[in-house]
């Protein structure tokens, strides 16, 4: 499978409107950039394509990247960055299968197929499949098994891709803190490719009205606030997932610029072959 990471950023992306910080500065003097959240998987054995999220950049991004249109997607959960570039499918495709969680979540009292159903209930081309977590669907050839993680206060999922095939496997932890369910990481263990949430160095912490959590045993927290890794937390995850490769994604322009563009954080545009 060949992976395009279309959107590496978090929900304001880098550079952000309106922003003159070192790193959007940096990003701009480098001709990088970090659109919102997105990753497309092409399967060349059938010749079809699974998009991981619709960000609201989707137009731009398949512009820049010059990707194939989509077969299926996948939403993760219902926040703007990751669900609201759906509505660029008018016109552009005849139909599309949106798998989502099938799970109610108690703070919105909808699963988030629901609320997809609901949100884009005017889509003719849609056809949204609830999907249980932790089971795996066939979907353009591929085995994708959704699973629960931690992103309060909404229900929201990480998934694996594996050719059945070739074994290959991708695995994205979706945006989540460090707590991630043991059955969840069972089914995220060994990928060939890891995506994992690090949206901000541990020590930007202190500027977050709560702090961080889950500290190791250095004291380094490995969730900012409750909804999202730090870099460090994202490379500990990485650690306990035995992933063969690591590309840190969902970043904010809040990296100091003499860390936003190192090892191993992703920018726009980066392909694997699996
Ligand atoms: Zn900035
Ligand atoms: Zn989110
Ligand atoms: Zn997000």
């Amino acid at each position: 499978m060949r992976v395009t990471l279309l959107g590496t950023g978090d929900t304001t992306g880098t550079p952000t409107v309106g922003c003159d910080c070192d790193t959007c500065t940096a990003a701009r003097d480098r001709g990088v950039e970090r659109t919102r959240f997105s990753v497309h998987v092409e399967n060349e054995r059938v010749d079809e394509s699974l998009l991981i999220d619709f960000s609201p950049d989707f137009r731009y991004q398949f512009l820049r990247d010059d990707v194939s249109l989509p077969d299926a997607a996948v939403i993760t959960h219902v926040h703007f960055d990751h669900l609201d570039g759906l509505g660029n499918v008018f016109r552009v495709l005849d139909s599309l299968e949106v798998y989502a969680a099938d799970e109610t979540d108690p703070q919105t009292g909808k699963s988030v197929a629901e609320t997809v159903d609901d949100d884009y209930h005017y889509l003719d081309p849609l056809t949204v499949v609830p999907t249980t977590p932790l089971e795996p669907v066939s979907v353009c050839g591929l085995e994708v098994t959704l699973v629960p993680v931690d992103h309060p206060p909404l229900v929201c999922y990480g998934l694996r891709v594996e050719d059945p095939v070739t074994g290959a496997a991708l695995s994205i932890t979706g945006d989540t803190s460090y707590d991630i369910p043991e059955a969840s990481r069972e089914v995220l263990a060994d990928p060939d490719l890891l995506l994992a949430d690090g949206i901000v160095p541990a020590d930007l912490c202190e500027y977050h009205p709560i702090g961080g959590r889950h500290e190791d045993d250095a004291g380094v927290p490995r969730t900012f606030g409750t909804k999202h890794m730090t870099r460090e937390g994202a490379l500990a995850m990485a650690e306990v997932l035995n992933a063969d490769r690591t590309r840190l994604v969902h970043l904010a322009h809040y990296y100091p610029a003499d860390e936003a563009f190192a090892e191993p954080l992703a920018v726009d545009g980066e392909e694997y072959v699996l």
